[in-house]
């Protein structure tokens, strides 16, 4: 297994705006220095530290630098770093997974989905998929592509692509076999031949995720979404077909704010004891995944979620894994940025063995 690490900062936004927050972050190349009140700092390091909090301008295109040497990490900026690597992975045929974790309102699905013409990682990464050379230059390959959308609350899973009525409050059923692993049964997977055929797609799933949301009077901040690419890649080569086959997973998280901060009760509690639980078993599995890299006989407890269990087959072995941690820049934030950045440390310092 193969981690990347990377934080991102965003501007203030409105309501920082109003109560004038404080700046309590600073970015030096790769590490990142918190301040609080008292002007007393902690410094983390990561694989990468994108600065998206000032310096830049509103463009027709998006927000970009707005000056020469201005140190913005733009979208682009972001996609070029973490997200093409996304793409060459499945292309070569590793398994791979983009979490994006932070805070509700951190800049989670800014970062992945995008909005307006600020596009996201994942629609980028579909834009090259097609656009790119990458899966028509070899003449003597062919390929299918296959997405699918789903949603974890409250422990069950959801199909983004179905409409709601067409739902079971139980939801899908995660299965598995011999031969494919782990699935989940009956989740719609469709074919794909073009850019614009997945952006539908997303579309769709976002607007059933919103009306999901609303009509269960919960916020979409609750529950993780998952967007899948599945590539099968065939070669043929003097009468010989090799296949290569090799999954995507972008995973949105569920905001990671503490329960005690919300004062939550009856079905908020649950839900936030649901999420807490996924992103810590999220946090066990990998540092697990280390372990037994590190030659120590453990048991990865896949199992104790319906997150981990499903992204099985993606997180172990030969996968690569990339976090892109999201977080406020305001003072008043400064305890979820915090306990954002110890939850992403602890995973970096398992890749040098530390035992
Ligand atoms: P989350 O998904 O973590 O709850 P969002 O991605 O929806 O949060 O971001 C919250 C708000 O902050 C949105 O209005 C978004 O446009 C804005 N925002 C987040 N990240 C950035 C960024 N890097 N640059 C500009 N605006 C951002
Ligand atoms: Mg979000």
């Amino acid at each position: 297994m193969n981690i990347t690490v990377a934080i991102r900062v965003r501007p203030f936004n409105k309501r920082e705006k109003e109560i004038k927050s404080k700046l309590c972050i600073e970015m030096i190349n790769n590490k990142i220095n918190i301040y609080n009140e008292k002007k007393v700092n902690k410094t983390f390091g990561f694989d990468y530290c994108f600065w998206s909090h000032d310096g830049f301008q509103n463009q027709l295109d998006g927000y970009s630098a707005s000056i020469l040497n201005s140190n913005y990490a733009d979208q682009l900026f972001v996609y070029e770093k973490i997200g093409k690597n996304l793409l060459t992975n499945i292309i070569e045929g590793y398994n791979s997974t983009l979490f994006a974790y932070g805070q509700t309102g951190s800049g989670k699905s800014y970062s992945i989905f995008g909005y307006g013409n600020n596009k996201g990682i994942l629609p980028m990464i579909c834009e090259d998929l097609f656009k790119g050379d990458f899966l028509t230059k070899n003449l003597n390959n062919q390929f299918i592509l296959s997405v699918s959308m789903i949603e974890i609350y409250n422990e069950k899973i959801q199909d983004l692509l179905i409409s709601i009525n067409n739902r079971t409050k139980e939801g899908l059923k995660v299965r598995e076999n011999n031969k494919i692993g782990i699935f989940i049964e009956n989740v719609t997977s469709i074919n794909v031949n073009s850019y614009e055929d997945i952006l539908k797609i997303i579309f769709k799933g976002e607007k059933n995720r919103t009306l999901g949301a609303t009509l269960m009077n919960e916020t979409s901040s609750r529950s993780h979404t998952i967007f899948s690419i599945d590539l099968l890649q065939k070669t043929n080569n003097n009468n010989k077909t090799t296949t290569k086959q090799a999954k995507l997973n972008i995973v949105d998280l569920a905001g990671s704010e503490r329960i005690t901060k919300t004062h939550a009760e009856g079905q908020r509690l649950k839900e936030s004891q649901s999420i807490n639980k996924s992103l810590t078993v999220l946090g066990m599995v990998i540092h697990q995944l280390y372990e037994k890299e590190c030659g120590k006989h453990v048991n990865i407890s896949y199992r104790d979620s319906v997150l981990t269990r499903i992204l099985q087959d993606a997180l172990g072995g030969n996968s690569k894994t990339t976090m892109l941690c999201a977080v406020s820049p305001a003072l008043d934030n400064i305890d979820e940025t915090l306990s954002t950045l110890r939850y992403e440390k602890k995973k970096k310092n398992k890749t040098k063995c530390y035992y």
